[in-house]
């Protein structure tokens, strides 16, 4: 029997969870279509559950994720209520738990015992699996995220989570609904039907976006670019940028890449109510699909059966290209040390328009132009 396989056996069920997902799959299946079949549902109650899905569904992204598992900004408290409160709404556990896992899925990704969410240990445990018993690979340590707890918000989260989870699901659609007139059409919809699209598409992260989709960064993890699974998570789809670069504020870097949780963030900064949002300098961003480009040109190169008199020139080609890559990783790296002498003797005001900064712009060239140049050469080779 293996490690995983004992480990299913001797981990004890986990209760609370399979009675929730249990309840509200359970009544999502049987009492919304028999509601539906017989009642009206109003416009308001419609509206109400797609603002919810958003408020909800963006708590997680903006601010379980962004903000608080990796700190890529920070935010005015007038940011952090609402994602605080709506956060709980979404029936996620407290942010402290559920940054805490987060932190040890990026620090130990794809290992079968130490990542929480595993997807080496199948797409089901990577979805849903994982929250069902009690695995010793998402026990508890709340020691990593010590950091979080001095917010006043989050402390009161944690240690209210269920009376303001319950509040938020019930009392929250109650109460709005009943303002409209159709208090049962919001908690249909507004509360059970939301709470079950959303930990799907929450869900999803950690089994389709670890499963599905494409690796332009790196192929050091399972992480993958998905614009479909973007587009019901918010913009965080695009996984494998983002376990490259956790600590950029966005997972869609180009501008038709949907990313609606780093338009809100910015959308935040320009009011004064986010700063410090951090970003990948394009070039590392380049650098990094470059290497994995290299990575693919040698394995074609291995796997092809061109003659060998066409095959040393396309090796020679290719050796050519990565000297150049490392003479602009050389110049690009004193391009650093003239940049940091420049921020020490305090001109760092007037190095935007500085010849620094046309040098780095010119190695982004660079760089961009040998992109274009080894996938010429991996057409070549097939
Ligand atoms: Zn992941
Ligand atoms: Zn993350």
């Amino acid at each position: 029997m293996t490690d995983v396989v004992r480990g299913f056996a001797n981990s004890p069920l986990n209760w609370p969870a399979i009675i929730m997902f249990g309840l509200t799959h359970g009544l999502v299946l049987t009492l919304l279509p028999w509601y539906a079949l017989t009642h009206d549902f109003s416009l308001a109650a419609w509206i109400g559950a797609a603002f919810f899905m958003g408020a909800t569904g963006m708590s997680i992204t903006a601010g379980y994720h962004r903000l608080w598992s990796h700190r890529a900004y920070e935010a005015h408290w007038l940011v952090r209520l609402p994602l605080m409160l709506f956060g709980a709404m979404s029936l996620q556990n407290s942010t402290l738990i559920w940054a805490s896992l987060h932190r040890v899925h990026h620090k130990n990704v794809d290992h079968v015992d130490l990542d929480p969410y595993s997807i080496r240990r199948g797409f089901w445990f990577a979805h849903m699996g994982w929250m069902l018993r009690d695995y010793p690979s998402a026990e508890l340590d709340l020691s990593n995220v010590r950091d979080l707890e001095k917010d006043p918000l989050l402390a009161f989260q944690h240690k209210h989570y269920l009376g303001l989870a319950l509040f938020m699901n019930i009392g929250m659609p109650l109460l709005v609904g009943a303002a409209f007139g159709d208090a049962w059409g919001f908690l249909l919809l507004g509360g059970l039907l939301r709470i079950v699209l959303n930990h799907h598409f929450t869900f999803f992260i950690n089994s389709a976006a670890h499963w599905w989709g494409r690796r332009p960064y790196t192929i050091e993890n399972s992480a993958r670019d998905n614009d479909l699974i973007s587009l019901v998570t918010f913009g965080e789809g695009y996984h494998n940028y983002h376990h490259l670069f956790q600590w950029d504020y966005r997972n869609g870097i180009r501008w038709w890449q949907f990313d609606p949780t780093k338009w809100l963030i910015y959308g935040c900064s320009t009011l004064g109510l986010a700063w410090n949002l951090k970003r990948v300098p394009e070039f590392l961003v380049q650098r990094a699909m470059l290497e994995r480009q290299f990575a693919e040109a040698r394995l074609d190169l291995e796997g092809c059966n061109h003659h060998p008199t066409r095959l040393q020139a396309l090796q020679t080609l290719l050796q050519h290209e990565v000297e150049a890559f490392g003479a602009i990783m050389g110049e690009w790296r004193s391009l650093q040390t003239d940049r940091f002498e420049a921020a020490r003797k305090q001109i760092a005001d007037t190095w935007e328009n500085s010849e620094v900064r046309r040098r780095l712009a010119h190695l982004e060239e660079s760089l961009r132009t040998q992109r274009k140049r080894v996938r010429l050469l991996r057409l070549q080779s097939v």
